[in-house]
């Protein structure tokens, strides 16, 4: 059994989540789309929110599963009994970070392989700050998020205005 760990933030989950979570199904037998609790990012959605968002846009694929998880990614990934952790790969201003990161967790366990997968190129510039601001300012998003998403930061729009 092949198990892959997909971890971020997903503030919300967008276009671009969706194709990397897509790509990785193929590639492994199990996906495990592992959301940050807690971050040092103030996000919008509440870790539940951001997990049931996900939820109802994997339900359909039995080899994708949700999760929260908190603390160390390597030791997770352990728990989970992962080889590989799937980070997406955009632009070049992604990868210095990235490689930092996928450096130090091979450090720290190296029979865990971080796997970049590039989005197709039409997700290049979407990321969830980006959507975040966008539905703020009152801007269509159906281009970028799924359905249920879309639905979600209007009522949040609608209760963060009050
Ligand atoms: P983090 O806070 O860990 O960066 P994100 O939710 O922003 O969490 O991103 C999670 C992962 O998804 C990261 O590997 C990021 O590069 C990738 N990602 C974000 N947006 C896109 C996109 N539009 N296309 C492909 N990968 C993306």
């Amino acid at each position: 059994m092949r198990i892959a760990i997909y971890p971020g933030t997903f503030d919300p989950i967008t276009n671009g989540h969706v194709d990397i979570i897509d790509r990785a199904r193929e590639i492994f037998d199990r996906v495990i789309v592992a959301v940050a609790g807690s971050t040092n990012k103030r996000t919008l959605f509440s870790s539940a929110e951001r997990i049931a968002m996900i939820r109802e846009i994997v339900k359909k694929h039995k080899n994708v599963s949700v999760d929260r998880f908190d603390g160390l990614l390597v030791r997770y990934a352990q728990s989970k009994k992962a080889i590989a952790i799937v980070r997406g790969l955009r632009a070049v201003s992604d990868f210095e970070y990235e490689f930092q990161m996928a450096l130090t967790n091979r450090k720290l366990d190296g029979d865990i392989t971080t796997v970049f997968l590039m989005p197709h190129e039409k997700y290049t510039y979407l990321n969830s700050s980006i959507v975040r601001e966008l539905a703020t300012l009152g801007g269509d998003v159906t281009e970028f998020v799924p359905p249920n998403v879309r639905r979600r930061l209007t009522e949040k729009m609608k209760s963060v205005r009050g």
